[in-house]
């Protein structure tokens, strides 16, 4: 499980994240919600030790992310990440692409990391587009591409920030459908979304973000149906 103590985040001046309390256990999905630059994005790199952090811990599976002595190489290939937009490498095929962190990383031979690749490629829904390159590849087929490209690397946890953000709005339907996938098999997840019937349809919990603050946590339901915090239902009467 992650656990995120007391977290805090400076940027400088800038207070960023103002003591974040927070448990995800094994199989949830929790969606992340609020405002732009609020600061979902940073809790998602504290959590995988893409940036460092000021007070508080993140413990993930019992190993603390921001320790002297974690090799955090390692744990961070427990955390798969889905950007909004993925830069992937135009000269290798979608299979290459997949394949190649498995390789590089985890030391897979050749033939082990085209067979992970492949099979996540199908589980994504682009078997039939093991050998074109990205470049040909819609919006929507090229976050499907981030999403194998992450569970190839057989993470535990899978972050997801604003993975849809950037698509055409019919692309973005595909995308929330393989997520949704993921949920239903018991991925552990974490998505920082926009898409509001996403994360009252698929998470188990939706966490509320304001100005730094977790404002407010609580089942799908309690959220969206009976938000205690004023900041909750003021957020939620802009986005509907
Ligand atoms: P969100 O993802 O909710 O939109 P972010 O986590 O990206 O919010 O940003 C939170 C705040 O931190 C914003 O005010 C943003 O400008 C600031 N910020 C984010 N990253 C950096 C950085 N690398 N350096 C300085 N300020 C940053
Ligand atoms: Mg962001």
């Amino acid at each position: 499980m992650i656990q995120i103590k007391n977290l805090h985040k400076h940027f400088g001046d800038l207070h960023v994240l103002k003591g974040i309390n927070l448990d995800v256990q094994k199989g949830e999905v929790l969606s992340v919600i609020g405002s732009s630059g609020s600061g979902k994005s940073t809790l998602l790199y504290c959590l995988n030790g893409l940036e460092s952090i000021g007070d508080g811990s993140v413990i993930v599976d019992g190993e603390n992310v921001h320790g002297k002595k974690t090799d955090i190489n390692k744990l961070r290939q427990k955390l798969g990440m889905v950007f909004q937009q993925w830069n992937s490498f135009p000269h290798l095929t979608t299979l290459e692409n997949v394949a190649l962190a498995p390789k590089l990383v985890k030391g897979k031979s050749k033939q082990e990391a085209k067979a992970i690749a492949e099979q996540q490629l199908r589980h994504v829904g682009l078997g039939d587009k093991l050998s074109v390159y990205p470049n040909s590849l819609s919006g929507g087929q090229q976050q499907r591409l981030a999403i194998a490209r992450a569970l190839a690397m057989e993470p535990e946890y899978m972050l997801f920030d604003e993975a849809t953000s950037a698509l055409d709005p019919e692309k973005v339907g595909e995308v929330l459908d393989t997520m949704r996938l993921l949920a239903e098999e018991g991925m552990t997840m974490i998505c920082v979304t926009h898409e509001m019937s996403f994360a009252r349809e698929v998470s188990d919990r939706v966490a509320y973000f304001h100005e730094g603050i977790m404002a407010e946590i609580g089942t799908a339901q309690q959220i969206f149906e009976q938000p205690q915090s004023d900041l909750t239902k003021k957020f939620l009467a802009h986005v509907r």
